[in-house]
């Protein structure tokens, strides 16, 4: 039996995750948490019966005690309760499929109790990869990547030595506005923003794919999770999103991982690593998949990456205030407050004005937050 707490249940990645457990029967649901879903958790809560459950927000956590009093399930609320889930004593594995740095506490909580992480929770990696990666080998637990280039990346691995590594290739699909010109993204609206072409997920990081930022946490993500320098990792555009990233070796051998585009692949991978297992859902056709074209990323419009790339080589509280400043632009994008251009100017912004403090601790991470919050809603 493998016993699972999620943190971000009812979301994306937290809803494929029970996808998962419904189709293996080994998987034991212990813990469940959401921010706002009642409904959704409540019902989630039903059917895999966790002894814990968690909501963000005290006063709904109220309510989901009352509406759960019929089951054995402690109802935890706030930044404690996701802590007490995430070291919750009977998990073997955390998935951490919430989104932002919020995921930061939780994560390493779940470290220091000596839990494995499936990570989709890419913000957490960004902004304290340099706590975590040491503290997860200090603590002998496995960071599992969930993202799908991450997994890709990890698959094009095994049996392989990191010194042999050339370099990473990670593919992007291009979101949605690939190919177009500043004077087009001036104008686009929230729901054209909205419209992934190869991915339903998150709102979050939907807008995230839009303007790229996605593949600069990524490239930040992959930095930390495999050991490379920023600049031994390339960004390939792939627009049919099948190749899901590679590995040049340095006999120029490239291993790649492909596969329709599909996250319960790589969250069930993280889950059973280094097991794999019988996943439902449609193959490649190879006779019928006439072409996969390949191209360069276009960085002086969507300039995410380049400002990603910014980040991590100023190091330090740098990637934080990229992440935040993203985290708040975006937030306020989907409010419509903002156009989506200005999600660039704010993180070029806040870049700009921040005076980078080396190997931050985790409260110095927050603080940085909090500042970068501050300063966005004081200038726009
Ligand atoms: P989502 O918005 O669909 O879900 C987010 C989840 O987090 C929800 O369950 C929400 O209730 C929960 N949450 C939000 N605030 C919370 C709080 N304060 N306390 C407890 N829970 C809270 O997002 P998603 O698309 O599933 O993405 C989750 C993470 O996975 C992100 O970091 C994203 O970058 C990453 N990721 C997602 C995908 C994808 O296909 N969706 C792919 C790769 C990586
Ligand atoms: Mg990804």
């Amino acid at each position: 039996m493998k016993n699972v707490a999620i943190i971000g249940s009812t979301g994306s990645i937290g809803t494929q995750t029970l996808e998962i457990a419904r189709a293996n029967k080994d998987i034991n649901i212990c813990a469940l948490s959401c921010g706002s879903n009642i409904e959704l958790i409540e019902k989630q809560a039903r059917e895999f019966k966790p002894r814990l459950v968690g909501i963000w927000d005290e006063k709904a956590a109220k309510s989901l005690r009352i509406s759960l009093a019929d089951l054995d399930i402690t109802v935890v609320s706030g930044m404690e309760g996701l802590i007490e889930i995430a070291e919750y004593a009977d998990s073997d594995i955390l998935v951490t499929a919430i989104v932002g740095m919020i995921g930061i506490k939780p994560t390493i909580a779940a470290i220091k109790a000596g839990k494995d992480i499936a990570l989709a929770n890419k913000e957490t990696l960004v902004t304290a990869g340099h706590i975590i990666m040491p503290l997860a080998k200090k603590m002998g637990v496995r960071i599992l990547p969930v993202d799908s280039e991450h997994s890709a990346i990890f698959q094009a691995l095994q049996g392989n030595t990191h010194g042999d590594i050339a370099k990473i290739l990670l593919t992007a699909s291009g979101g949605p506005f690939r190919g177009k010109d500043r004077e087009y993204l001036r104008n686009v609206r929230l729901a054209d923003a909205l419209k992934h072409p190869n991915w339903s997920m998150g709102r979050k990081i939907t807008i995230d794919s839009a303007t790229m930022v996605n593949k600069g946490l990524e490239v930040i993500e992959a930095k930390w999770l495999f050991d490379v320098n920023p600049s031994d990792i390339q960004v390939v555009v792939q627009p049919q999103s099948i190749i899901h990233s590679m590995v040049e070796y340095k006999d120029g051998s490239v291993i790649a991982q492909l596969g329709t585009p599909d996250m319960k692949l790589p969250i069930q991978y993280a889950l059973f690593y280094p097991e794999r297992r019988f996943l439902e859902g449609d193959r490649i056709d190879f006779w019928k998949l006439n072409q996969i074209t390949l191209e360069e990323p276009d960085m002086d419009t969507f300039k995410g990456l380049n400002y990603a790339y910014e980040a991590i080589s100023k190091g330090g509280s740098m990637p934080t205030v990229f992440n935040a400043a993203n985290e708040k632009a975006v937030s306020m994008f989907l409010q419509e407050k903002i156009h989506f251009l200005d999600i660039y100017d704010i993180i070029r912004e806040c870049m700009d004005n921040h005076k980078v403090t080396d190997n931050p601790d985790i409260d110095t991470i927050l603080e940085t937050e909090k500042m970068v919050y501050e300063y966005i809603e004081s200038r726009w």
